[in-house]
């Protein structure tokens, strides 16, 4: 670098301004390259950035302030600031994001951390020469370890002290290592003739890039799938990163990848410990974590080497970030995939219609899993009629739930509402209890005798009478999973019923415990709210039913047909996945108050393929994604007038820009937690002409001095209105 151009350093701070700053070089350092941590002044604050470039200077430099210190020098991957490059202009957030998507908490401080307790240790060369006179404390450890690396915990067990390993480690005798896998891999089930055409199709990408869309229904041995794949990988020397929903990342599974692979799976999602998460994070930048599993943040995790990136259950909602920078992580994937010239594989038993499309489009390639595990039957389907239930259970349910019960077999019953009752209401008035702070009703909480807002969160106790006319003839209406359990403790007081909502499992292991014990048990009822569809293998499960489907029927937001179709197969899958031998036949049953609704009838084909393709026909026909890409400008105040009046602005703004823009229009909840809600729909011709008129427009909404009234963001592809 010549003297007469100097040059300035571009950082990212997680600040809410689109741009990057310039710093000046520390005053005796080099230049730190692009890619490293830094620490900067910024305001009255001290922040850590992340280096994105370097510029001659613009500004008299004399203006600028300096880096403080520079904490780590090219830390951060070029590959994954390009990822995130693509991700800030595609999704429309302030690239200053990267800080807090790219580093773990831990590395976003200026003030240091704690490092993480190693893991394990292992002796060193050095180590197994070493001797130790007359130090029995020392001389216990390297006898441990002479057998091989020990992790952390069954050291400290044997009463060896931390001190102890700190020092034989400052001595270089020995050294931390990640966690010994423990058993070697276990030989898995020999594969069904589809499962191989699945295997040899992966295994044939790798080191190119390739998307596959695995379509398997339930019970047709997905996992084993991958698990082969990330075996292929491994030999290759490679990693492999496995994304799961929030809901679906169980011991249960971390217990089954380590066991089959016969490595230690390295877990990371965001209620893991800070100083695990570290670990994590640099296990999988050095190449030590061989097999990596998370949710969604996972996605922009550091690799050495990547070689297999899965999906599973494409389809949830909760790879979506629904705050801060609105990415899509199964999309990110893709696009990392790409990037790396690496395969994904994207599994689900009712994929997405934006991945059903990707297929159609030649973009995916798909594998299809028709085959259960087992030879059964599939379920019998049945949509039963609810008009005259009495707290939500059709006589003709309950004497099913009694067929199967008295024939040995269990049952499940999905209802998406927690609590007692969704609606309380005076019988007098017609008034209803609703949340002050939404547009929502409160719902009816038995075992604490209050109403719940399960928007907001609000709470106050259960009115003994009427607030409106002092009525006190308070009916609880309509049934949520409270409720449900309720009566069916009193139908059939002879079987045990399970109740599976949040309120229930509080504890990360309640759930399990459960399963284990219903997989082991006889006849009972499971009752329960979206846990309860996911994949977990209940074999005497015959019964499986969704009880209230009314409300995704009628609803305004197009995807919830969609929706209502993933958990409808989800749930029926359930049913009868294997046949007991005297067992009751595999049945499935939609109750409803609607049974002519044609969307049942459409939906009751039992193939879940015929119904995504009729909503993708229709979702053509409307101009909806995945068919039209859309982004939504969301604006929330106090008061309705600010939003209108910035929502407005914004909209000539985006129109001069050549997009097309529809609103401002309600949200769906028009009011949420004290904020009024409304929207603009954003859509152009083409993807990259949405992109790009955005990108371009983002600057200019937020140099808009009506931006500055109310809470607003852009959300490209959204999954809720
Ligand atoms: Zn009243
Ligand atoms: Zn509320």
């Amino acid at each position: 670098m010549s003297q007469t151009e100097p040059l300035v350093v571009q950082v990212a701070l997680d600040v809410p301004l689109p741009q990057t700053f310039d710093y000046l070089p520390p005053d005796d350092e080099a230049l730190p390259p692009v890619g490293s941590r830094v620490v900067v002044p910024f305001g009255r604050r001290t922040l850590v950035g992340i280096v994105l470039g370097h510029e001659a200077a613009s500004t008299t430099p004399s203006q600028l302030k300096t880096i403080e210190r520079v904490l780590d020098r090219a830390l951060v991957d070029e590959d994954l600031l390009a990822l995130h490059q693509w991700a800030s202009r595609y999704y429309a957030y302030p690239i200053g994001a990267c800080v807090s998507l790219l580093l773990p908490p831990a590395l976003r401080r200026p003030e240091g951390f704690r490092a993480p307790r190693p893991q394990a240790y292992q002796l060193t060369d050095s180590g197994r020469a070493a001797d130790v006179g007359r130090a029995p404390a020392r001389a216990k450890v390297l006898s441990s370890l002479k057998e091989g690396a020990l992790s952390t915990e069954s050291l400290t067990e044997q009463g060896i002290k931390t001190s102890t390993l700190k020092t034989l480690t400052d001595l270089g005798w020995i050294a931390p290592c990640p966690r010994p896998a423990g058993e070697p891999p276990t030989k898995g089930p020999v594969l069904n003739s589809e499962q191989s055409h699945a295997l040899s199709e992966i295994s044939s990408a790798l080191g190119r890039y390739q998307a596959f869309l695995l379509n398997g229904v339930t019970g047709s041995g997905k996992t084993e799938v991958y698990l082969q794949a990330a075996q292929a990988v491994l030999a290759r020397g490679q990693q492999v990163l496995m994304l799961v929903p929030e809901i679906g990342l169980s011991p249960q599974l971390i217990r089954r990848v380590e066991s089959r692979l016969g490595v230690a799976a390295v877990v990371y999602h965001s209620d893991v410990a800070e100083g695990e998460r570290l670990r994590a994070w640099q296990m999988a930048k050095d190449g030590e974590a061989t097999v990596v599993i998370g949710t969604r943040s996972a996605v922009f995790l550091p690799f050495a080497s990547l070689g297999l990136v899965v999906v599973d259950e494409e389809h949830d909602g909760s790879f979506k970030q629904m705050d801060g920078p609105r990415y899509h992580a199964r999309d990110l994937a893709v696009v990392r995939a790409k990037h790396l010239n690496i395969p994904i594989v994207l599994g689900s038993a009712t994929p997405s219609l934006e991945s059903i499309n990707n297929v159609n489009q030649d973009r995916y390639q798909t594998l299809v899993l028709s085959e259960q595990a087992s030879q059964a039957p599939p379920p019998r389907w049945r949509v039963i009629d609810q008009r005259g239930e009495v707290d939500g259970l059709s006589s003709a349910l309950l004497e099913r739930i009694d067929h199967h019960l008295t024939h040995g077999g269990q049952v499940l019953l999905y209802r998406n509402r927690r609590g007692f009752a969704p609606v309380l209401m005076c019988q007098a008035c017609g008034w209803q209890a609703d949340c002050t702070r939404c547009s929502a009703h409160m719902t009816l909480h038995q075992t604490q005798q209050n109403l719940q807002c399960h928007h907001c969160g609000s709470q106050r106790p259960k009115p003994n009478r009427c607030p409106s006319c002092e009525d006190p003839n308070l009916i609880a209406l309509g049934a949520g999973t409270q409720r449900l359990e309720e009566a069916l403790s009193q139908q059939f007081p002879d079987h045990p019923i399970y109740r599976v909502d949040r309120d229930a499992m509080t504890g990360r292991d309640d759930f399990e415990t459960l399963l284990d014990r219903v997989k082991q048990g006889g006849p009972c009822i499971l009752v329960g709210t979206q846990m309860l569809a996911k994949g977990h293998h209940l074999p005497k499960v015959s019964l499986a039913a969704v009880l209230d489907v009314d409300a995704s029927l009628f609803s305004g937001d197009f995807r919830a047909p969609e929706h209502l179709g993933q958990i409808v197969y989800q749930v029926a899958g359930r049913a009868g996945r294997v046949a007991m031998d005297d067992g009751p036949a595999g049945e499935f049953i939609l109750q409803t108050r609607h049974p002519e609704h044609g969307l049942l009838s459409s939906l009751c084909t039992g193939r879940y393929l015929d119904f995504a393709t009729e909503l993708l026909a229709e979702r053509q026909a409307a101009g909806l994604p995945p068919m039209q890409s859309l982004a939504l400008v969301r604006a929330e105040a106090h008061q309705t007038p600010p939003v209108l009046a910035f929502l407005e602005e914004a909209q000539a703004r985006l129109r001069h820009r050549g997009l097309t823009v529809l609103g401002p229009i309600p949200s769906m909840m028009p009011k949420r937690s004290g904020y009024w809600r409304h929207q603009l729909w954003v859509q152009a011709a083409t993807r990259p002409e949405l992109i790009q008129g955005l990108s371009e427009g983002l600057s200019e909404l937020q140099a808009l001095p009506s931006a500055k009234r109310v809470r607003w963001h852009i959300d490209v592809d959204p999954v809720s209105l």
